[in-house]
């Protein structure tokens, strides 16, 4: 069987537990300036947060204007009148502070970049991906964190994984995987650098999508016997 020599990792959502984070930092937000915070307003604020992730990778808007055009709509649909760029600065630095791993997430970073080098490829805001990591368990384990913000391009697009390739001085592709649970980011993103990738799957959803992962996991187990 072909094994790898670099591994590629989403973070949220992949190994961090994105929903834990927002959770907490809707929470904080909210608080901060006299706002419900209860789990309706937070499916609600997750809903429109999405929405506008998926029309970023579309290239349809950027990121300055998805972090605060989320808050306007919240405060719209909420019928309130705040500073929605304040309240999305707050959010934001209560993000950063938010390094909740999902379960066996830790273990199986140490276990792989005992064998690999692991580069941390995520679509995000440089300060609160940069804040989590400083902050998580798996810092010491990663060679890398690559950051759409700092790049000045985000997953699908190929320039993600050609930086994430050069950080750590890897010349053959054919050497690298791409982890992550998103088809239309992290695998679309691998094709289009030409890189295998590995789906994580962890709660067997079925693939709707064109993009055609070179694997897919359910455990992180799964992954180990795809490394050198
Ligand atoms: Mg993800």
């Amino acid at each position: 069987m072909k094994t790898y020599g670099v591994l590629l990792c989403d973070a949220d959502d992949t190994i961090f537990d994105f929903r834990r984070a927002e959770e907490v930092a809707f929470q904080e937000a909210m608080r901060a300036f006299g706002l419900p915070d209860g789990p309706d307003w937070l499916a609600v604020y997750s809903g429109i947060n999405l929405a506008l992730w998926k029309a970023f990778e579309r290239g349809e808007v950027t990121q300055p204007v998805l972090r605060v055009r989320r808050f306007e709509s919240l405060l719209a649909r909420m019928d309130a009148q705040r500073d929605a760029a304040a309240v999305a600065a707050r959010y934001t630095q209560a993000l950063g502070c938010c390094a909740a791993m999902l379960p066996g997430a830790q273990e199986a970073v140490r276990r792989w970049s005992a064998r690999v080098p692991v580069v941390v490829v995520t679509n995000g805001i440089g300060s609160v991906q940069r804040g989590r990591m400083e902050r998580s368990p798996i810092r010491a384990y990663i060679r890398g964190l690559i950051i759409s913000e700092e790049v000045g391009a985000a997953k699908p697009d190929p320039r993600m994984i050609e930086a994430a390739l050069r950080a750590v001085g890897c010349a053959d592709r054919s050497r690298a995987l791409m982890l992550g649970d998103s088809l239309t980011s992290d695998i679309a993103g691998a094709e289009a650098a030409g890189v295998d990738s590995c789906w994580f799957n962890p709660s067997g959803a079925k693939n709707e999508s064109v993009h055609r992962p070179t694997y897919e996991i359910r455990r992180y187990e799964q992954l180990d016997a795809l490394l050198d």
